[in-house]
C-alpha cells in the first residue's frame, strides 16, 4: 500500500542510546535532561527566541485559547483539521467562521474585518498544508481592533517567512509532532511565543500552574512532554534535512508529471520557503475526485481528503455556508507523500491521474 504518509524511523540503535540516558538519569517526565536538549535544538534549527515542548499539538492551541480568548468569539478558518475548531469549542469560545482564500487556502483576510464584533478576542489562523497565511495583512487587523493572533502552525515545521520563521509571527504559533508529521515525537507539539510574560504563563498553565512544589501563580493544566518523546525527537531532527530532501524530490517530481489540465496545484505565498509537508492537488468536481480516489484504491494507492470536510458543517458549531472552503474541500485530494516513496511509487500515482479522461 502506498500512504498518504509514512512516519519517519530513526534508526533504532540512535533511539536506543537516547533511552539509555533516560535509564541512567532515571527521569521520565517533568521537563528532563532530554526535553530541555531537544527545544535548545528546536530553538537553533528554527531560529525562533522561545520553545516550549508539550504533549501534542492540541494542547497548546487549548492553553493560549485558555489565556487569550476570555470565553469570547474567536475568528477562525473552515479549512484545516478538526482539531482548530475543536479546541475553540472546548474552551468554551465560539468559533466564528471567516471563509478562505480560492488559491492560498489559507484564511481569507479580505474578510476578517466583518466578522469581528465586541466580543471577538482573538484570531486563530491555520497555516495549511505549510502555506502561510497572509501575516501582515492579520497582524494589521489585530492591531487595529485590540485582537490576539494565534497559528495553529501544525504543518509550518521549517519554513520561513521573509527571512524568519514562520513560527515567529502573531502572538502563539502552535505546531504538532504528531507520528504523521513532517517532524515527529511520536505524539508531541510545541509552543512559540516572543513575549516574555505571555511566554511564562503559557509555561506554567502546562504545568498545572505551578510556581515550586507548593505554590502555584495561576490555573493550569498538564501539557508536559515525556523524556520518551524527547528521545525520538533528538533521534529524528538529525535526519531531518534527508527527510526534507526526500519530499522536495517527490515534489519535484510531481510537478514536473501531473498532467496539470486535470487538476491544480497549490499556490505557495510569495516570500515564503516551503516545507514540502503535504501535495494536495484540487479537481475539476468531486466526482472527478472520488473517481480517481476509486482508481488509486485499486491500484494500492491510499491518499486522504484533507480537510473535509469543511469545519464549518461540524454538528456541535453554528455557522453561515463558507461556499470557498466548502467548494474546496469537495475537490481537494493529498497525494502520497513522505521521505520514503520510490519513482515507482510516485510513476503510479501520476499514472492513475493523467490517465483520467
Ligand atoms: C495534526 C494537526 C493538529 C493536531 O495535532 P496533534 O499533535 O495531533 O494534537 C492540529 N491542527 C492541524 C492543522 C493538524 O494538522
Amino acid at each position: 500500500m502506498i500512504n498518504v504518509t509514512k512516519t519517519y524511523f530513526p534508526p533504532l540503535e540512535e533511539y536506543v542510546k537516547q533511552l539509555e540516558r533516560i535509564w541512567r538519569n532515571e527521569w521520565l517526565t517533568n521537563r528532563g535532561e532530554l526535553a530541555i536538549e531537544l527545544e535548545g535544538k528546536l530553538k537553533d534549527f528554527l531560529g525562533v527566541q522561545n520553545v516550549l515542548l508539550m504533549n501534542n499539538g492540541t494542547i497548546p492551541m487549548q492553553i493560549a485559547l485558555k489565556v487569550l480568548g476570555e470565553g469570547g468569539e474567536i475568528i477562525t478558518t473552515p479549512f484545516s483539521y478538526v482539531a482548530t475548531t475543536s479546541a475553540i469549542v472546548w474552551e468554551n469560545c465560539k468559533p466564528v467562521f471567516v471563509d478562505i482564500h480560492p488559491e492560498y487556502f489559507t484564511i481569507d483576510e479580505r474578510k476578517i474585518e466583518a466578522a469581528i464584533t465586541e466580543r471577538t478576542t482573538c484570531i486563530l489562523a491555520t497555516h495549511v498544508f505549510g502555506n502561510p497565511c497572509a501575516v501582515e495583512e492579520i497582524e494589521l487587523i489585530a492591531r487595529k481592533y485590540g485582537l490576539k493572533v494565534i497559528y495553529d502552525a501544525a504543518h509550518a515545521f521549517g519554513v520561513n517567512y521573509k527571512g524568519k520563521s514562520l513560527f515567529s509571527y502573531g502572538d502563539v504559533s502552535t505546531c504538532s509532532f504528531h507520528a504523521t508529521k513532517l517532524f515527529h515525537t511520536g505524539e508531541g507539539g510545541a509552543v512559540f511565543c516572543n513575549d516574555h510574560k505571555l511566554n511564562h504563563q503559557l509555561f506554567y498553565s502546562h504545568n498545572f500552574g505551578h510556581n515550586g512544589p507548593t505554590a502555584f501563580h495561576g490555573l493550569g493544566i498538564n501539557g508536559k512532554i515525556s523524556e520518551l518523546q524527547a528521545a525520538m525527537g533528538l533521534s529524528v531532527l538529525p535526519h531531518i534535512d534527508e527527510i526534507m530532501k526526500n519530499r522536495r524530490n517527490c515534489v519535484e517530481y510531481y510537478n514536473r508529471h501531473i498532467n496539470f489540465s486535470i487538476c491544480d496545484k497549490i499556490k505557495i505565498r510569495e516570500g515564503s520557503s516551503w516545507n514540502y509537508s503535504y501535495y494536495p492537488v484540487l479537481f475539476s468536481s468531486e466526482a472527478t475526485l472520488i473517481k480517481i480516489i476509486e482508481k488509486m484504491n485499486d491500484n494500492g494507492i491510499n491518499p486522504r481528503r484533507y480537510f473535509y470536510p469543511s469545519l464549518n458543517n461540524l454538528n456541535y458549531v453554528n455557522s453561515l455556508k463558507m461556499p470557498v472552503s466548502e467548494d474546496i474541500s469537495s475537490r481537494i485530494l493529498c497525494l502520497p507523500l513522505s521521505h520514503d516513496l520510490d519513482y515507482k511509487d510516485l510513476q503510479k500515482v501520476v499514472k492513475v491521474i493523467n490517465s483520467h479522461e
